[in-house]
């Protein structure tokens, strides 16, 4: 059984909506959580199984005024500090599209320790409903996840696949081959790249390399899957983070150093 622990943040994915699409560990956590922080995109039926906690919407559509992304930085962090358990609930796959990196830098910085519990992404929920495959041995044989809205300041292309993530399911033993595939496409010999072999289950094994070093890991035990891109790269240095809070009584944004 996965009680929710008292000073930790999980962050937690609630599927695409239909609460028997929760994994049991979401709902075991929503169950026994002190605090819910939740997107604007899931549903009451799902927060339903929150049953004693305290629920509070994040979302940017709640109410007049939105939650800054510092704020809930803030709550995240004060809520854990407070020893209350906090789910941090996000629609679908918590690290798909749901800021979910800027809120782990914050909970790093401040050293509130924290889980990750995956959910099912609307690309999955999507497919299912639509009764069609994702991938076809017959032709399709890659997927590739972007956001057609992105950060004002992003100079992403959305459709470029150059600094798209690229998850690569079934890489096989040897890695040499999808190395130099992905070198082929122009991928930079130091891009970050992970190996996860029989992730979420007791023995999972984590092995974290360049593209250009891909070829020395030892044969995997599979399942693995590989994934390569930037937002893998790992980041130690995170100096002060200031956190900017909206001060109840005088509504003036005031800094806050964590
Ligand atoms: N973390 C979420 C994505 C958040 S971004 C996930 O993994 O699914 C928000 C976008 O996700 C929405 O604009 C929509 O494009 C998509 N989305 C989320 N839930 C959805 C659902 N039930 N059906 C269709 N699209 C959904």
């Amino acid at each position: 059984m996965t009680a929710a622990q008292a000073g930790t943040v999980y962050l937690v994915g609630a599927g695409p909506g239909d609460p028997e699409l929760l994994t049991l560990k979401a709902a075991r956590l929503l169950a026994s959580g002190d605090v819910v922080l939740h997107d604007d995109l899931v549903p009451a039926a799902v927060l339903a199984q929150a049953e004693r906690a305290l629920v509070i919407n994040v979302g940017k559509r709640c109410g007049r005024k939105n939650i800054a992304q510092e704020q809930i930085h803030f709550m995240m962090v004060d809520y854990a500090r407070r020893g209350l358990s906090v789910i941090r609930l996000k629609s679908g796959d918590p690290l798909v599209f749901g800021r979910a990196g800027e809120e782990m830098d914050a909970l790093r910085a401040a050293g509130i320790p924290f889980e990750v519990v995956p959910g099912i992404t609307a690309a999955f929920a999507a497919a299912a409903a639509f009764r069609r495959p994702l991938t076809d041995r017959r032709g399709a044989s890659s997927i590739s996840f972007s956001a057609g809205h992105h950060a004002p300041d992003s100079t992403l292309e959305p459709a470029s696949l150059a600094a798209a993530t690229r998850v690569v399911y079934m890489p096989g033993r040897d890695l040499r081959g999808v190395a130099v595939q992905l070198r082929r496409e122009g991928l930079a010999a130091d891009l970050p790249c992970v190996v996860v072999s029989r992730a979420a289950q007791p023995d999972q094994q984590i092995v974290s390399t360049t593209l250009a070093q891909l070829d020395r890991i030892a044969s995997a035990s599979a399942p693995s899957i590989l994934l390569a891109g930037e937002c893998l790269r790992e980041t130690r240095d995170f100096g002060t983070i200031i956190d900017y809070v909206t001060d109840m009584d005088t509504d003036q944004p005031r800094a806050m150093e964590l």
